[in-house]
């Protein structure tokens, strides 16, 4: 089925899907070309498609062989496209997912190339900002690299810049995961080259060891991860390999290295990698253990582990050494202390006693008020009744010294006596509403 899109471009099949839209293989007046279309609610965002426009010669204008070209930008009524190289391969993520982690020479081989094309873009003072394998694309159809390694480009530059403004939803983020976010992102740092690199050392971390050194669990779990934790050891990685992995997953930006350091760092490895065989990590493909905790329990699980014990966390897992030793990169972080294990039991202890102590106290404080509400209303009705005979007897006497003429005087007398004697306690009633008498 071929569709047209603009006046210069048709595209036939879908050859990707992705969070920001479909990816086309599809035909323009040089040759074969990818078009993505943007999602319909992405196109339909005026905002977006402004900044679209005013991004266009930023993003067309980067030209780099390790990064993925963008020929043209296409609005075309309800269609937002980007018109890039078409790249026959696969992408990292599909190609991790298909045959497991790379060997050493390969995984730095592609991290080097993507390592290249950053330094292109950093110069050009544009920041990839969403570096993940998923964004990695392995051209097939080029000539390898070192060691047979498939050659690397980067695609989706700028994209998560665009899509993702402040203003957006959470739902219409295209920042999907959290594994490769760089800590002063989550401390809320405005994103500089720094972000990608610590992206990039944590997709090497993943080609080589199968899962990432920050991710698992919680989402929230994750995002602390990156902002307090050291880096976890991968059992059996070259020591030099391992130095840089750790450089560029600092917690400071500015410890970081540079894309072009990076990539010629990587490199001067490669010799040493030799024919080093993929690194086989205890437990791959076995179920997470975290993930089959409810994230509360995740962080928990965490805290109570002591010096000593293993975690295990997403994917192929290896028994994650805490470590006890600060990480000095942290410096200019916040740090958020999780408590130790001895804090975690004295906070429990107490809240314990407090429990324990609380019923009681707020059994005797209950039963100290109802009886003073008890004595309160019982003179309370002492006085009112006193009062009551007091009037009483006042009414009676009185009544008796005009009531002495006669038997109707008498009746009369009797009448007024007992009206009076109404009246008095009213009177001392009064204050507590007492009910008035028709006809008194
Ligand atoms: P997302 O929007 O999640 O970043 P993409 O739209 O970039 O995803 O890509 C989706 C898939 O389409 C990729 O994983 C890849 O397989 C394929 N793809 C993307 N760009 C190209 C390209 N230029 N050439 C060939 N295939 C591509
Ligand atoms: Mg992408």
């Amino acid at each position: 089925m071929a569709r047209k899109i603009g006046s210069r471009y048709t595209v036939h099949q879908v050859i990707g899907r992705g969070s920001a839209g479909t990816v086309w293989l599809g035909e323009g007046p040089d040759g074969p070309v990818a078009v993505k279309l943007l999602r319909e609610d992405l196109a339909s965002d005026q905002v977006l498609v402004g900044r679209f426009v005013q991004e266009r010669t930023a993003l067309t204008s980067l030209d780099h062989p390790r990064v993925v070209g963008v020929h043209d930008m296409v609005v075309d009524g309800s269609d937002l496209a980007l018109v890039m190289d078409l790249v026959q391969g696969t992408d990292l993520r599909t190609r991790l997912e298909r045959d497991g982690v790379l060997t050493p020479q390969h995984a730095v081989s592609v991290i080097a190339d993507v390592a290249d094309g950053l330094a292109a873009a950093h110069a050009a003072g544009i920041v990839h900002r969403d570096v993940k394998p998923e964004n990695v694309l392995l051209d097939l159809a080029a000539p390898p690299g070192p060691g047979g390694a498939p050659r690397a480009k980067l695609t989706d530059f700028g994209i998560a810049r665009l899509v993702d403004a402040p203003r957006r939803t959470r739902a219409t983020r295209i920042i999907g995961t959290p594994d490769y976010l760089a800590p002063e992102i989550i401390e809320g740092l405005e994103p500089r080259a720094a972000v990608d690199i610590y992206a990039l050392a944590t997709v090497l971390y993943e080609v080589l060891a199968g899962f990432t050194p920050f991710g698992g669990g919680h989402t929230g779990a994750v995002l602390r991860r990156h902002v307090t934790e050291s880096v976890p050891p991968v059992p059996g990685l070259p020591d030099g390999l391992w130095r840089i992995i750790a450089e560029c997953l600092a917690k400071a930006p500015a410890s970081r290295l540079r894309a072009a350091e990076l990539a010629e760092r990587l490199r001067e490895q490669l010799p040493l990698l030799g024919e080093l065989p993929p690194l086989a990590l205890p437990a791959q493909g076995q179920p997470p253990a975290e993930e089959a905790l409810t994230p509360g329990e995740a962080v928990y699980a965490e805290a109570d582990s002591g010096p000593g014990t293993h975690r295990r966390r997403r994917g192929p897992a290896v028994p994650l050494v805490p470590s006890p030793s600060p990480d000095s990169t942290r410096d200019t972080h916040t740090s958020l202390r999780r408590p130790s294990p001895n804090e975690l039991a004295s906070y429990a202890a107490e809240s314990h006693a407090q429990r324990s102590v609380a019923p009681h106290v707020h059994r005797k404080g209950r039963r100290a008020l109802v009886r003073r509400r008890r004595t309160i209303a019982v003179l309370i009705a002492l006085v009112l009744l006193l009062a009551g005979a007091a009037a009483a007897y006042a009414a009676f006497a009185s009544g008796d010294g005009r009531g002495g003429g006669g038997r109707g005087g008498a009746r009369e007398g009797g009448r007024v006596g007992a009206a009076a004697q109404v009246r008095s306690i009213q009177a001392a009633l009064s204050p507590l509403h007492a009910p008035v008498i028709p006809g008194l």
